[in-house]
């Protein structure tokens, strides 16, 4: 089938780490990959955020990236994108009406770009799927008045769900989420991410030090917990932990985030023992996880967390706080640990646990690999999705049913 992806402000060709570009980013990269290999044509539609971007970029064979003129051609941050949907989604809607590439089902991820999709899809009858990758009701929960979203944006996410032809979650918890704010559940199916096949036990690693390695990684930003790992690093003695994402490295010193992280590494008395990374490209964070003991997840909250399930699929056990979407993918006690969020005592305590205790580590690597390979496949959720887009689209199957 012909599928658009829309994904307004991540794009699957940006590099990762700042504060905009995360797991987004890479879950469209993956799927569009997944679902070309599974014979589809996908086109991903993009904020066109830089002047020398061509329209058209092709990413890999089956799939082109198209940088959509929206708004200022430079970076803007995503909570000051809204204004700038309108048009986004004529253009979409031009583009599908010529005759050049009209596609049969179209994708949104994240709600602006479900808004875009809605009113492109409605005037050229194209069925829209939905997945949220995060949700308004949470973030505001958590992040109270630093939330900057929008502030209609829980309203427009829960009219998108009665809107949308299918809603995609990507958690147990996400389906409670969604019911919560009244979607209703005969819309949703969960299809979880994906991981990627370069994430595995074999190949290169980054050299070590002699020192047990904790690795925690992400956007540098504070619902990730940076700053609860580094407090609880002060209860492991010994180990040392790395801090992979944000700026470039050579940007770190200016970063006033990084800067904050660095101080208090050296109030808790660990800033020996605490490394930021900066940002690292994505093709070679299997090396980074391969290199260490144990990969720590910490955030707030998380809707779904890809950077576990990356460190499950090279081999390593992961402890991750019992939030969002790592409550089903870390099984506590089989694949990993989980602890309460915001809680650094709990977090160390379970980190010296588990760097203590080599058995239970080889275990739950072993159980990890497994449950990544086997349930997390991105060609498992380019199946689920096809049968859903060939549901919502009325394409009929060979056995002459409707999908
Ligand atoms: N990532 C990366 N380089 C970095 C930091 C992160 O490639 O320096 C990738 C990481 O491997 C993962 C994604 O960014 O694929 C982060 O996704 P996650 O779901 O953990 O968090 P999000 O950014 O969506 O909040």
């Amino acid at each position: 089938m012909r599928v658009a992806m829309i994904s307004e402000h991540a794009s699957p060709l940006a590099v990762l780490g700042g504060e905009d570009a995360g797991g987004q980013n890479t879950h469209v990269a993956d799927l569009s990959v997944a679902l070309a290999a599974a014979g589809h044509d996908v086109r991903v539609y993009t904020r066109r955020d830089d002047p020398d971007l061509p329209v058209l970029v092709p990413m890999r064979d089956g799939v082109t990236v198209v940088h959509v003129p929206a708004g200022p051609p430079e970076q803007v941050p995503k909570d000051d994108l809204l204004p700038y949907m309108k048009e986004f989604s004529r253009w979409l809607a031009a583009q599908w009406q010529g005759d050049e590439w009209r596609p049969e089902v179209v994708h949104a991820h994240f709600w602006m770009s479900g808004l875009a999709a809605i009113a492109a899809g409605r005037q050229t009858g194209v069925p829209v799927v939905q997945t949220y990758h995060a949700l308004g009701t949470v973030k505001r929960r958590h992040q109270g008045a630093n939330d900057t979203s929008p502030a209609r944006r829980v309203g427009y996410e829960r009219a998108l769900g009665r809107a949308v032809d299918r809603v995609i979650a990507q958690s147990q918890d996400e389906v409670r989420e969604l019911v919560r704010m009244g979607v209703p559940r005969s819309r949703m199916t969960v299809v979880p991410s994906g991981v990627n096949e370069t994430f595995s036990p074999a190949g290169p690693s980054a050299p070590r030090a002699g020192r047990a390695r904790v690795l925690t990684v992400g956007r540098l930003v504070e619902r990730k917990g940076f700053a609860d790992v580094i407090q609880a690093m002060a209860l492991v003695p010994e180990a040392e932990c790395l801090v992979v994402g944000g700026p470039p490295a050579d940007e770190l010193d200016t970063d006033p985030y990084a800067v904050r992280l660095r101080e208090l590494a050296a109030s808790a008395g660990v800033a020996d023992r605490v490394r930021l990374v900066g940002a690292v490209p994505r093709e070679d964070m299997p090396y980074w996880y391969r290199s260490a003991d144990l990969l720590v997840a910490a955030p707030w909250y998380e809707p779904f967390g890809l950077t576990p399930l990356e460190a499950m699929a090279c081999g390593v056990p992961v402890i991750g706080t019992a939030v969002g979407g790592l409550t089903d993918t870390i099984v506590d006690g089989q694949t990993g640990d989980l602890v309460p969020p915001r809680d650094p005592a709990a977090l160390g305590a379970a980190i010296r646990a588990l760097l203590d205790d080599r058995v239970r580590r080889f275990g739950y690597a072993t159980a990890a690999l497994d449950r990544a390979r086997q349930r997390y496949s991105w060609k498992r959720a380019a199946d689920q999705l096809d049968g859903i887009y060939a549901a919502v689209a009325g394409v009929r199957r060979p056995s002459g049913v409707v999908a």
